[in-house]
Parts: structure tokens; sequence; C-alpha cells
């Protein structure tokens, strides 16, 4: 049952209906609105009926929940709810992106993605201890001393950290050294560790079990509210469905609906949720799209040696590369996204102007713009610190346009770069060039690597749009026999090995990049 009580009621009064229901053997939770005060009521009321509430003085209505969740429910609590977890509040309208691996590996291994994650936007570090494995043979996490780097990796880089406990024994070191403590979708139901959890204060991220109703998930919530911990966060990952073409089938209605039926913030994990790196990307989209708080991403330095969860961790670079895009999905849905440093360049990830930007400013989160003059526009409005634009290629003279844009006086060039147009032969790990029969490439490209083009007479020469496009086509085909000619940075970009390197014609092709700062 829930009361709702009149505007500008006295103290006094509120707490004589406070002694008349704890009388009746009913626990009362006051939650005081910038509009109304709310009660709400949690034990048998069966025996109350609304008109005998009603009578008394201070309310001014009551309502009947019928939902089995009370302190999780939103008619409980009708305003969104923010959770503290160190300065960063989850549920507000800056958006939490929690990122970090799956587990915690070695000392450097964490500093190094710490840094990484945090410069290009991460709000939180996140890193698994204490690893609940499917097998007991794999891999199950350095535990306290993987919590202690985490701890310190996470204080060096200045983000608060999250960590999963899977056993209430763990929980006094848990609560002296996590920021946010973590149940997983394994221990959605493990009652015994909700309690314990809800008698502390920290912070708690309770994800959604792979086989748990919406109900059951609020429900074992509700273990942890009802003994005193309001701090909870929620957490979409996927749940098991029929389709196996994904690790699990992450269900995006969860967030709408959640956000109906409870108060507390709802963040999803599109990395578990889809088991795929190349997901991550449009899922964390989708995710913005459906209404969530933030979004949890493994993000692992080397995914091809990560002791866990390796196929569905995506590198800080591409996770640099998707952070700009989000922070747009954001802004449609009146959230915010803060990067601290972004560099703009014109073109595709994968293109050599991502390389010039790339290479001079390897700790920036990096951002392809379409055209030179959104390079120029993100500068003036302020949006974005740096551009990076090429003013001249050796065959093809000056980039006029730029030129144009430069002679704007609120512009200024802090630095150049020349960068030699090599082209590279990529493709799929495992890929022998022995057994490459078609080449994907931008027609320009393929004009430049006609004596390489010529070696290969058996295959099949097919223009694409941009050399980065076929390099990603590439990554999708994923076949023995497939390649493309496109920059080291679009084969990085798509996780391609590089076949051959410098297949390029003549050496002496340059572009000058130039980079812009607003004066
Ligand atoms: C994890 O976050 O690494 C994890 C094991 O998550 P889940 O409980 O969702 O599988
Ligand atoms: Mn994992």
């Amino acid at each position: 049952m829930i009361i709702v009580l009149k505007h500008g009621i006295e103290q006094q009064q509120i707490s004589s209906l406070n002694t008349w229901l704890s009388d009746k053997g009913l626990k009362v939770f006051p939650i005081y609105g910038a509009e109304k005060t709310v009660l709400g009521l949690v034990g048998d009321t069966s025996h109350l009926s609304i008109d005998e509430v009603s009578m008394h003085e201070a309310v001014e209505k009551v309502l009947k929940v019928q939902e089995p969740y009370k302190k999780a429910n939103r008619k409980f609590h009708p305003e969104n709810s923010i959770i503290n977890v160190g300065n960063v509040k989850v549920g507000a309208k800056e958006m939490v992106i929690i990122a970090g691996p799956c587990s915690v590996e070695s000392e450097e291994q964490i500093t190094e993605i710490a840094f990484q994650v945090k410069n290009f936007g991460a709000t939180m570090l996140r890193g698994g201890a204490f690893k609940p494995r499917t097998s007991p043979y794999a891999f199950q996490g350095l535990r306290t001393e993987g919590l202690m780097l985490l701890k310190r990796a996470g204080n060096t880089a200045g983000l608060p950290i999250v960590s999963e406990i899977t056993n209430p024994a763990y929980l006094e070191v848990f609560d002296e050294y996590v920021d946010l403590i973590q149940v997983g979708a394994r221990n959605m139901q493990n009652f015994e560790l909700l309690k314990e959890l809800g008698r502390i204060k920290k912070p708690v991220l309770l994800k959604r079990g792979f086989a748990n109703t919406l109900e059951e998930l609020l429900m074992a919530c509700e273990y942890i509210m009802n003994e005193g911990n309001q701090n909870v966060i929620l957490c979409e990952r996927g749940i098991r469905t029929h389709e196996t073409f994904t690790r699990n089938t992450l269900d995006l209605s969860a967030v709408p609906a959640l956000k109906r039926m409870s108060h507390l913030p709802v963040l999803v994990d599109p990395s578990h949720g889809s088991g795929l790196s190349w997901m991550v990307e449009p899922l964390s989209k989708a995710a913005i799209a459906a209404g969530a708080d933030g979004l949890v991403i493994e993000v692992h330095n080397n995914p091809i040696r990560a002791l866990s969860d390796g196929p569905q961790s995506i590198t800080p670079s591409e996770f640099s590369n998707i952070m700009p895009k989000l922070r747009e999905y954001a802004l449609l849905e009146g959230r915010y996204i803060s990067i601290p440093h972004t560099v703009a360049y014109a073109g595709t990830p994968g293109s050599f102007a991502n390389e010039a930007a790339e290479k001079l400013y390897p700790t920036y989160t990096l951002t392809g713009l379409e055209r030179f003059e959104d390079v120029f526009d993100a500068i003036l409005s302020g949006k974005i610190e740096i551009g990076v634009v090429p003013v001249s290629n050796t065959l093809a003279g000056e980039v006029e346009e730029v030129q144009a844009l430069l002679q704007n006086d609120k512009i200024e060039v802090i630095d150049r770069i020349k960068l030699p147009i090599i082209q590279m032969l990529v493709a799929t790990e495992g890929t022998e060039l022995s057994s490459v029969r078609k080449i994907y490439s931008h027609e320009k490209a393929i004009q430049q690597c006609e004596a390489f083009l010529a070696t290969m007479p058996d295959c099949k020469i097919i223009p694409y749009s941009t050399t980065s496009a076929a390099a990603s086509a590439i990554a999708a085909l994923n076949d023995k026999y497939s390649a493309a000619i496109a920059s080291k940075t679009a084969a990085k970009l798509n996780r391609l090995v590089i076949l051959k390197e410098s297949i390029q014609d003549s050496d002496e092709n340059y572009t000058e990049f130039v980079v812009i700062k607003k004066k």
C-alpha cells in the first residue's frame, strides 16, 4: 500500500500516522520528493481498508500495490532514483559507461586498460577478480589480489571500480575496496548473498539471471532493499532463448519495461548480451535508444589472449571509435556522455585521415566526420577540441576546400604531419596469400597497386566504395579466399592481418595533414 500525504502537512501529523501504522505491524518507508511526500508500507496490509487510512488527516490519497515487489516499485517512488557510486551519479542525465576487462589478469593489463578507457570517456572501471566460470578448469580469477590490482588501477586513473561478488564470505573485503558490487547473472537468486548485501550501504549492480523474468529480477532486488540498502542498479545482460547465433539474446524490451515497473536505474551489458565484439556498437546504440541509463562494456587490450570472454571484448581503440557515436545517440535521447579529449578527422574509421589522427593523438578519442566543413564546424562551435584535415597530396595537389576553410581567422594550425600512403593486402587471420582469389578495394587504391596485382593473376579484382569499407566487408565475409587493399588502421579496426605490406607501385605518394584548433 502507498499513502500520498497532503502538501504542507505538519511533521507531528506524519508521526502520529506512522505510529498508527507501526502499531498495525507495518514497516513505513517515507520518500520525500520535491512536491510530495509518499509513505510506502511493507507488510501484510490485507486487513487495512483504503477508507480507514484515507480518514487520517495527513492523507491525500491511498493506493493499493498489486505487484509483489514494493521497494523497487515505481508506484512506491514515482521519481527516478539516482544512485551515487563514488562521485558518479547513476540514473542522472549523464550516462554511465562502465568499461574494462572481463577479468583482471595482471597489474600491467588492468592499469593500461584503466587509463585508456578513462581517456576515451568511461566513468567506471570494471574487472572480475572472483570469476564464476562454467568450467572449474577455466581461469577462476586472481581473487583478492585481483581486487587490489583493480582498486589501485581505479585509484590512479581516477575511476570508481566495479567487481563481482560470488560469496558472502568476501563481503568485508568488497565493502572496503569495491565502489559498486556486482551480483552476476548466476547469483541473481542467491538470496543469502542478496540479504547480506542489503545490510551494507554499498551500491549493488544486480544483473538479470539468464533464465529469469523481470518480476523475478525485481523480487531479487527486494531482498537487498528490504534489508535497508536502497542503492541498487539493475542490469540487462541477455537471456537464454532458442537462438544460438549470439551467446545470449539481449532483451532490450527489458529496458522500457523496467523503467516503467521500477524507479531504479537500468544499465545494459551488450558484451555478455551478444558474446560478439562486433555487436557491441549496434547494441549499445539500441540500448541508449531504449532508455538505458548506461552501459557495461568489456574492453581488453589483447582480446585474442584474454583469459575470459575474449570474443566479446572490444579493444581500447575500438572503444575510442564507438564512444563519440554513442554520445550522438545519447544527445538524441536528451542524455549526455562526456568524453574528455576528442579529435575529429574528416573521413571514415580506417581511412588515412584516421591514421594521421591516431598517430598524433594516440590517447585521445577519435571521431570521423563526413565532410571537411563538419570538422571546422565542430571546432568552431567548441564541440570538439582538435581537428585533423588533409591539405595536400603529392599526386592530387592542394585540397582547395580545406585551404579555403583555413582562411577563417578563428582557426589556428598547431601541427602538421606528412603521411606516406602505404597500401596493404589485408585478410582474416589464417588466410594465406596463395589462397586469395578475390581482392576488394577502392578504384584509386587498385590503380596504385597495379604491379603487385599483376603478380596475382588468379584473383578477381572487385571495386568497392572505400578502402575501409572493403576491409570491413572482408571481416564480415570471414573466409580464406578474400582480401582487401586498405590501410594498416583499417586492418587493425577490423581485426585483419596484413598479408603483404607496402604494395603500392610508388613510395612517393604523401598526404599532408594539418591539426587545427579554435584560437
Ligand atoms: C561479468 O560481468 O563478467 C559476468 C560474468 O557477467 P554475467 O553475470 O552477466 O554473466
Ligand atoms: Mn565477462
